[in-house]
């Protein structure tokens, strides 16, 4: 999840019934058909369990509506205006709690990988591996950006980046094998081979390796 504007992590919502403060929670998705959203990225919930409206809820949602369910309390980012919403269970929203400094780290990530991603048109120009690198090790990355930074690797040919390649650990095996297949092409251009004992760069003619001195 990525938020514009970080500084709703710092507002302070406080329930007007039971006077405890409310919790930043993400926007549940919007239902299909559901028409409008809430025009937010976060909702601030009274999650506390003993909130009047909560207690109170389940007999009146049972009463009006025929099916379990109860209210709890909501606000708006930068509004102090109290909406209700119906929740079906004790448990809805708490798993949806924003946690403020995960968030702000997640936003971080993402404005990474928006730089990184719109750098890599030129990248090659400015002779800059950077946006290329920063895309294939971010695992949270979109899979069509890594897949072009990957294929970007090709017109560097630059063999120093093997080691942060080899060294990260990648979820998918697809994006891995990929790498594998650009990596081979790079070595293949300098006349390198990587040891199979000791993993360093050595020429691909070679029968003992330069630096652990094992026969290949
Ligand atoms: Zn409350
Ligand atoms: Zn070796």
């Amino acid at each position: 999840m990525y938020i514009q504007d970080l500084s709703v992590l710092d507002e302070i919502h406080i329930c007007p019934d039971c006077k405890t403060e409310m919790s930043c929670c993400e926007v549940p998705p919007v239902h299909v058909g559901d028409g409008l959203g809430w025009g937010s990225e976060v909702l601030f919930i009274c999650l506390n369990d003993d909130c009047s409206v909560f207690k109170g809820g389940w007999k009146k949602v049972e009463t009006n509506y025929g099916h379990k369910g109860s209210f709890r309390n909501m606000q708006l980012p930068g509004s102090k205006e109290m909406n209700v919403m119906m929740v079906a269970s004790k448990d809805a929203f708490t798993g949806s709690i924003v946690d403020p400094e995960a968030m702000r780290e997640q936003n971080e990530r993402y404005k990474r990988e928006k730089q990184a991603l719109a750098a890599l048109d030129s990248c090659v120009e400015l002779n800059d591996i950077s946006p290329v690198m920063t895309l294939i090790l971010d695992e949270a990355a979109t899979p069509s950006g890594r897949i072009k930074a990957i294929a970007l690797l090709k017109d560097f040919n630059d063999l120093s980046c093997i080691d942060a390649i080899r060294n990260h650990t990648f979820r998918k095996s697809e994006m891995e094998q990929e790498c594998n297949l650009v990596i081979a092409q790079i070595l293949k251009n300098h006349f390198k081979k990587e040891c199979p004992h000791c993993s360093e760069l050595i020429k691909a003619q070679a029968k003992k390796c330069q630096f652990c001195k094992e026969d290949l």
